[in-house]
């Protein structure tokens, strides 16, 4: 078992950041890296991501400094984690630091050999790591920041939130897409993301529907409805009640890179508590994030000076802190007596000149 150690008077030189948690605990992970690129601008800065991440990343530290762990799908099972282990050995990295509190993530990098590990205090796993470091800070990005201590880092005054890069290639082929859909360059486009992995964080498709129509032509000149493969039933559901507006749907069309890109096209989004506000924080791109199950201040949500959170005020909210299956109560009134005006009048506020981000609910 490893005992608490630090890392050399010269500092690490190739660092590997372990994320291999969804797309948008990749993006509030940026600020750590930032830290990291600031205070070692002579050491290299690797990541280790889920398949559906890499898009997110690559355009922003190039792509041989992203490693993927495909951890659902050909990874999978013990046999995976030792290959992905090998790997990251032959990567010859003197410094890991697990984001995720994950038994999996702290033994793959055990078996790595990596000499130097570093995660948090509580995670499972923790005595496999020479550092641990106590979780502190109010916001997601926050205590993720917290783990530069790990390598002597005390960052300060970082701004938030941190930026995205588009991937040119990415670009040119959303260009191209819209193109064939028939939306122009200069078209004022509304994004629209109905999915969540889980049922509770989901407003119900028919309401983007109706506030789709509500918003096309008159304010946008055509809606994109963006989601994974798993979207599918709640974006299909939302683009059947919006029939009538010009949208489009690319549910399970766009890749995370392809994805930054379109929002950087967006002069609006509209979208749960999932990956899609996140990326649109990063792009300044005016955003209402709707919430249910869980609230603002487990630390979670979107930040920037053109987000704005809505959300019933109900006594039951924050009822879990990643969203549920199924509604305790069986009413889902947190996300089914959320008006459609209510949405639409924050995503209009929002589209004035930025007064500084605004929560409410
Ligand atoms: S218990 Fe309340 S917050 Fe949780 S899902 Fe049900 S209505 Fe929403």
């Amino acid at each position: 078992m490893p005992g608490q150690r630090s890392l050399g008077l010269d500092g690490p030189r190739r660092i590997l950041l372990a994320q291999t948690s969804f797309a948008g605990d990749v993006v509030l992970t940026l600020p750590l890296h930032d830290a990291l690129a600031a205070a070692f601008p002579a050491a290299e800065i690797h990541w280790l991501v889920r398949p559906a991440a890499v898009g997110l990343i690559a355009a922003r530290v190039g792509v041989d400094r992203v490693h993927i762990f495909d951890k659902h799908g050909k990874d999978a099972g013990g046999a995976g984690l030792l290959r992905t282990s090998r790997r990251l050995r032959a990567g010859r990295f003197d410094s890991a630091l697990a984001v995720q509190r994950s038994f999996r993530t702290a033994l793959m990098l055990a078996l790595a050999g990596i000499p130097f590990r570093a995660g948090f205090a509580d995670a499972p796993g923790w005595w496999l790591y020479h550092c641990r470091v106590a979780r502190r800070g109010t916001h997601a990005s926050e205590r993720l920041l917290a783990l530069a201590a790990a390598l002597g880092v005390a960052p300060e005054g970082l701004s938030l939130p941190p930026r995205l890069v588009v991937e040119p290639a990415a670009a040119r082929r959303i260009d191209v897409l819209l193109e064939r859909e028939g939306i122009a360059a200069e078209a004022r486009i509304l994004v629209v993301a109905p999915g969540s992995v889980w049922a509770t964080k989901r407003w119900p498709a028919a309401a983007f529907g109706a506030l789709m129509v509500s918003l096309v032509p008159a304010r946008f000149d055509a809606a994109i409805v963006v989601g994974t493969a798993g979207d599918r039933i709640a974006c299909g559901d939302a683009v059947r009640v919006a029939s009538g507006a010009r949208v489009v749907d690319l549910c399970g069309r766009t890749d995370a890179a392809e994805l930054v890109a379109l929002l950087a096209r967006a002069s609006c989004a509209v979208a749960n508590d999932s990956a899609v506000g996140h990326i649109a924080a990063t792009l300044d791109v005016p955003l209402v994030s709707i919430f249910g199950p869980t609230v603002p201040e487990q630390g979670f949500a979107p930040r920037g000076a053109h987000v704005r959170v809505v959300g019933l005020p109900l006594g039951c909210r924050p009822c879990s802190r990643h969203g549920t299956a199924r509604c305790p109560l069986g009413t889902h009134a947190c996300m089914v007596d959320l008006d459609v005006a209510d949405v639409r009048e924050a995503l209009l506020a929002g589209l004035e000149p930025p007064q500084g981000g605004q929560v409410t609910g």
